[in-house]
């Protein structure tokens, strides 16, 4: 290429050794394809792609920031582009329309090549065609990197849809998948399982003598005693209100009874000291039931809150075993 030729170049041969897009290529092989290209000053906010247009083109950041936005399925993903790396390719080596919308972040000059041009040269120059596979794979890490974070900020929404905030038990929610699976354990390996209904005693007098928050107090240390009370492998549940559920893997109503048991003393002994210095005294009913053939989470569950009620009925703070054809059965 001639000197005169030269000087109509768009950029220099600095600015060109500059750019890591053309790292290890040589000027003078290059400089040809880009007499059809052209430098221009990209103010703030300036759209340099967008689907809709149906120019293909390659362009190279030389100063400034540009930001790749894809849009899709309500999602969006965005991407910031720094010197020397280019956008625009992917468009140009599948031949089809741009699918996101690049803007100048700040006031940026950009190297803009026609797809035409950008093709030869990527046909006459290897140390090009490594280059951009170079920055198309730190691209590629980078975008992996995204998803698999987004992936895990999804999974972490998803537990957190489980938990219910004030006592940080699992919620309905949890139970209806752990317990459906559980139940499906059992009644496949015939395993034993029994299931507890919690009733805190008289809630609504507290709430009425003590106010709301102290309710919540309350609430939140019977979760306490509940956990501490339970075995790691046992599933404690925030059923709704003031009534827990436990599904309790591998107990036998022998053990069930002395657990119950446990739980409703601890509950007695729980008495739930308020900042203002007030003390709640707190007791629960428990009924449970075990599992037989053919059971599912809601007829297990139904036949633990038959002996719950009982257990109500019968004055309160106490046990009481549904024991299916031998009756409910007080302790
Ligand atoms: P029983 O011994 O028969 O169970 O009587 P109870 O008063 O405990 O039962 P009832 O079902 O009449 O009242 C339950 C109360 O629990 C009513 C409701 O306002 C209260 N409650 C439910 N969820 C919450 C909560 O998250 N916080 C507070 N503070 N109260 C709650
Ligand atoms: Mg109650
Ligand atoms: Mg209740």
């Amino acid at each position: 290429m001639t000197h005169d030729k030269l000087e109509t170049l768009p950029i220099s041969r600095d600015t060109f050794a500059q750019l890591e897009i053309f790292k290890n290529v040589q000027f003078e092989k290059l400089a040809g394809f880009l007499l059809d290209s052209k430098v221009i000053e990209a103010p703030t906010g300036t759209i340099l792609i967008d689907p809709d247009s149906s120019e293909q083109k390659l362009i190279i950041l030389i100063d400034g920031s540009l930001e790749i936005k894809l849009e899709s399925k309500g999602g969006i993903f965005s991407n910031i582009i720094k010197p020397g790396h280019c956008v625009g390719e992917t468009a140009i080596f599948n031949n089809i329309k741009p699918s996101g919308v690049v803007t100048a972040k700040e006031t940026s000059h950009v190297l803009i090549i026609p797809a035409n041009s950008a093709m030869a040269m990527i046909r006459a120059s290897h140390e090009l065609c490594l280059n951009f596979l170079q920055i198309l794979s730190q691209r590629l890490r980078s975008n992996n990197q995204v998803v698999c974070e987004e992936q895990y900020h999804i999974r972490c929404m998803e537990e957190f849809a489980k938990v219910d905030p004030m006592t940080g038990l699992h919620n309905r929610r949890w139970l209806e998948e752990m317990y459906t699976r559980e139940m499906a354990r059992s009644n496949m390996g015939n395993f034993k399982l029994t299931a507890f209904m919690i009733d805190v005693d008289h809630f609504k007098r507290v709430n009425d003598k003590f106010g709301h928050l102290a309710g919540d107090q309350v609430l939140i240390s019977v979760a306490q005693t509940l956990i501490k009370s339970l075995r790691p492998s046992d599933m404690p549940v925030r059923y709704g209100g003031e009534e827990f559920s436990v599904f309790l893997p591998g107990t036998t109503t022998d053990n069930a009874k002395i657990i119950a048991e446990r739980i409703r003393q601890n509950m007695e002994n729980t008495n739930v000291a308020l900042p203002d210095g007030n003390i709640v005294p707190v007791t629960v009913s428990i009924g449970f039931a075990e599992r037989i053939d053919g059971d599912t989470v809601v007829s297990l569950i139904d036949r633990a809150d038959k002996a719950l009620y009982h257990a109500k009925k019968n004055g309160r703070n106490r046990v009481c075993m549904n024991a299916g054809d031998e009756g409910l059965i007080l302790f």
